[in-house]
């Protein structure tokens, strides 16, 4: 069984709602996941934001537009009075639902349902679409099976044993449809896998029942060797290893949500990134087996980084300092990405600043405090390994004409990471670039 996701944009309009069954053959059995309606999760936020100040009026007023705006697509989805008619109920029912949470007190437990009802709808929408042409499909409820725990980890082994269940009450159906992004906190709440979420999902439920391959299919050919908004003749990386690719989904290559990488390595289950605009281009495969060996397969960034370096001389030949750094990122939940350490200093990056200050404060016991704001690591993936002598220097040489912050090497075979100032992102990307492609 294949899992073809589908985000925003793939169901973005009644046209392309459409579109879906040019990709979608209803007799191959599979598992759609989709996203909201390109545009909505953000309306949504907003909504959410609004209620919680007491802006009731404000989130009205949204719930109102964009309510519309929904109204237009079925105008053009629908072609039967029948179709429209349960359109309309669909729609009307989930805005109401969403003015009625801003009745109540409103808590993050209501916000996040005020989040789900995206992907509620547009599975919905799909769902009747192939009712209204008589294609027959199955909508499985998320809600029904996929599940996080309190450390708001997804529980594999409940979202197969549910879904197992949910797909053996369908033994001769053929086109099933889930929504992407939401799950069951462990209260039993509604809750999301956080946003960009539907690829985790697609992920997941992939691992879950053994997929044979998960798709995920966007808007471009698949994952590219640099950023293409940035770099001109990058091109998409046919191969890449399960390694490579959670580099590179962490790194700003925005195309994939970076978790999503996880289940499917564990599970071993092929990801393709596809391209709905040229849907019989290869796009980009990730897999256990990878590319070619002794390569370099692409450069990535990611901004927004805040470099915190620690200089204390108690360090010198101590033991448990470093533990006890990281003890007080780790008491925050805040996430350390790079580390560099010399015999009396450490420095690291953290891209989540919620708790900057706290930290701060906690780790000048510790020694001598700096901060660099508006950095960026600017990341090459590819074979690294000790044997790939070279790569490094060239890639340290594309840039010498730049100040770098830091340098990472050695940490994983499958990448080397630099650290510069936002400023120098766009000659390094440029440069690196040039150099190694
Ligand atoms: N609709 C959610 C979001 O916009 C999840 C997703 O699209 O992957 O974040
Ligand atoms: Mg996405």
């Amino acid at each position: 069984m294949k899992i073809l996701k589908f985000g925003g944009t793939s169901v973005g309009s009644a046209p392309r709602i459409k579109g879906l069954l040019d990709i979608v053959d209803p007799k191959e059995r599979q598992i759609v996941v989709l996203s909201a309606v390109a545009g909505t999760t953000n309306v949504l936020v907003e909504i959410g934001q609004a209620f919680t100040a007491g802006l009731k009026d404000e989130a009205i007023k949204l719930i109102k537009e964009h309510k519309e705006k929904y109204e237009g697509l079925i105008a053009e989805l629908f072609s039967t009075a029948d179709g429209l008619q349960k359109g309309k109920n669909l729609i009307d029912y989930h805005f109401n639902y969403i003015t009625s949470l801003g009745n109540e007190l409103f808590t993050t437990t209501e916000e996040r349902a005020v989040l789900a009802q995206g992907e509620l709808l547009s599975t919905a929408l799909f769902h009747y679409h192939l009712e209204e042409i008589g294609v027959p499909s199955v909508l499985l409820p998320a809600l029904d099976f996929m599940k996080i725990d309190e450390d708001n980890e997804p529980i594999v082994s409940y979202i197969k044993e549910m879904l197992s269940e949910l797909l053996d009450e369908y033994p001769n159906n053929m086109l099933f449809i889930t929504q992407g992004y939401i799950c069951r906190n462990s209260f039993g709440e509604i809750d999301n896998l956080r946003r960009g979420g539907s690829d985790y999902t697609a992920s997941l439920v992939g691992a879950a029942i053994q997929a044979e391959e998960v798709q995920i299919w966007t808007d471009i050919d698949g994952m590219h060797n640099n950023d293409p908004r940035i770099v001109n003749n990058t091109t998409p990386i046919a191969n890449l290893s399960f390694d490579e690719a959670a580099e590179l989904a962490y790194f700003g290559a925005k195309i994939l949500h970076p978790q999503s990488v996880f289940p499917a390595q564990k599970y071993n289950v092929p990801v393709r990134l596809l391209n709905t605009l040229d849907p019989n281009a290869h796009g980009t495969l990730i897999s256990k087996e990878g590319g070619d060996k002794g390569q370099i397969r692409a450069i990535a960034a990611k901004d927004g980084i805040t470099a915190i370096h620690i200089h204390s001389s108690r360090m010198l030949l101590a033991y448990g300092f470093l533990r006890k750094i990281f003890e007080i990122f780790e008491r925050y939940k805040t996430p350390i990405d790079m580390i560099t350490t010399s015999e009396v200093a450490v420095s690291l990056t953290v891209d989540d600043t919620k708790h900057l200050e706290d930290i701060i404060k906690e780790v000048e016991d510790f020694g001598r405090v700096s901060i660099d704001y508006n950095q960026t690591i600017v990341c090459v993936v590819g074979d690294f390994s000790a044997n790939m002598h070279g790569y490094a220097a060239r890639v340290l040489d594309a840039v010498k004409h730049l100040p770098l912050r830091m340098i990472s090497y050695g940490g994983s075979d499958y990448n080397v990471s630099i650290l510069v100032d936002t400023d120098h992102k766009v000659e390094a990307l440029r440069s690196i670039h040039n150099r190694l492609f």
